[in-house]
């Protein structure tokens, strides 16, 4: 039995607040601040550059992307030395894709699907137009994905959950599926590591990628981490070949040659605060059963589902009640900006996406039940009342 409680209390959460957006950027663990504070005064203060080679506890600020890509592994089923960290999510979306596509070989179509956020087809257009080889991307509805694996596909690359709807798909499936048509496959694990079980090694997926700032609670501008299954590491040849992907950073050699397995994978100088930050907040993880939180996600978000039927009709759930999803429960309802900017007023943080879609993330590890009660509540009465048609509320934020 996990226990919920004393979880909950490893992060701060303001008074007032029922933070149904962890989805979006994960809560404050109480011991970040003090690790971050400790390696800028004592590490980077006191080592400066000696920090490089006995900073991160005495192991080196220069071994601290792989080693806390290690540490994400344990939770979306990577085995050692197949995970690194650094960079944003969509650089790491580049960096896949770039490899990908290389190993695909002659095939030039890019297959995603409709609901993929829009970084991850961006980053896909912009790859094309910089490759000049006639690639293109294909998108489709999630539904019909599995029909649009045809042999010109060289890349599937999917989100396993769909940010806007929360639709999740079958990863393994999928994966067998492509790879049966000799597709190479890159899978997004943004709204799904920390969130749910993930096990890439059954899967067998070949590349994945994900950001630490959503369920992994690491902070604004976290780093993303990549996944390279082993087997393939060494045929990778990195798009973005940064110096400390190389065989021999400090070789100082004018020629690249790639750095051995997942160290190829990194580009530049790592951010020290920011890891400083993901190691403290993948503390919290120690000892924490992947199975335990999907099975309590579920619970909240079926709460929040079923309390939402009942008590606000007029909000209609984004997915049919058999769709498997992630960890969030989406709503449609035209004016689903102004309600969510009313209910930020009344306490409840849940966010928009644009066009229809009030989105409410489900986080386990300090979530509780009488909040999610609460929260129906107050959606109820925001609702009932029509408060939400005041016109503060009208108006629109740069961030939704
Ligand atoms: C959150 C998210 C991103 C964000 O990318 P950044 O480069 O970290 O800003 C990209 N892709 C997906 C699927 C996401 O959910």
């Amino acid at each position: 039995m996990m226990d919920w409680t004393a979880l909950r209390a490893q992060f701060h959460l303001p008074d007032g607040v029922i933070y149904l957006d962890g989805n979006s950027l994960g809560p404050l663990p109480k011991a970040v601040s003090a690790r971050v504070r400790a390696v800028i005064e004592d590490e980077w203060g006191d080592l400066l550059i000696r920090g490089w080679n006995s900073g991160a506890g005495g192991q080196g600020w220069m071994t601290w992307p792989t080693r806390l890509g290690d540490r994400i592994g344990r939770l979306i089923g990577a085995g050692p030395g197949t995970v690194t960290t650094g960079d944003t999510l969509s650089i790491k979306v580049y960096q896949a894709l770039a490899s990908a596509l290389h190993l695909a070989g002659d095939r030039r179509v890019i297959l995603s699907d409709t609901g993929n956020f829009p970084t991850d087809l961006y980053m896909a257009e912009g790859l094309i137009s910089t490759i000049g080889q006639g690639h293109s991307l294909r998108t489709v509805a999630p539904e019909g994905v599995e029909a649009a694996l045809s042999e010109d596909v060289a890349v599937l690359m999917l989100t396993q959950v769909d940010y806007r709807t929360g639709r999740m798909h079958d990863m393994a499936a999928l994966t067998r599926a492509a790879q049966a048509k000799g597709i190479v496959t890159i899978w997004d694990l943004a709204h799904s590591a920390g969130a749910h079980e993930v096990d890439l090694t059954a899967a067998g997926a070949d590349f994945a990628v994900g950001c630490t700032y959503k369920y992994l609670n690491a902070g604004p501008g976290a780093p993303a981490f990549i996944y390279v299954r082993k087997d393939l590491q060494d045929a990778v040849r990195p798009a973005l070949s940064g110096w400390l992907g190389h065989a021999a950073p400090f070789a100082f050699d004018p020629a690249y040659a790639p750095g051995e397995g997942i160290e190829r994978m990194r580009v530049g100088t790592p951010p020290v605060l920011q890891l400083a930050a993901l190691e403290a907040a993948l503390d919290v993880w120690d000892g924490i059963d992947m199975a335990a939180v999907r099975a309590r996600s579920l619970a909240l978000s079926d709460r929040f589902a079923a309390g939402v039927a009942d008590a606000c009709p007029d909000l209609t759930p984004a997915l049919a009640p058999d769709v498997p999803r992630g960890s969030q429960i989406s709503l449609r309802h035209p004016d689903g900006y102004a309600i969510v900017q009313a209910l930020i007023a009344r306490g409840v943080i849940g966010d928009f996406r644009a066009p229809d879609i009030l989105r409410f993330g489900f986080t386990p590890l300090f979530l509780s039940e009488a909040e999610v009660d609460a929260a129906v509540g107050i959606l109820a009465d925001v609702m009932d009342s029509g408060a939400y048609r005041r016109p503060e509320y009208a108006t629109r934020n740069a961030v939704t």
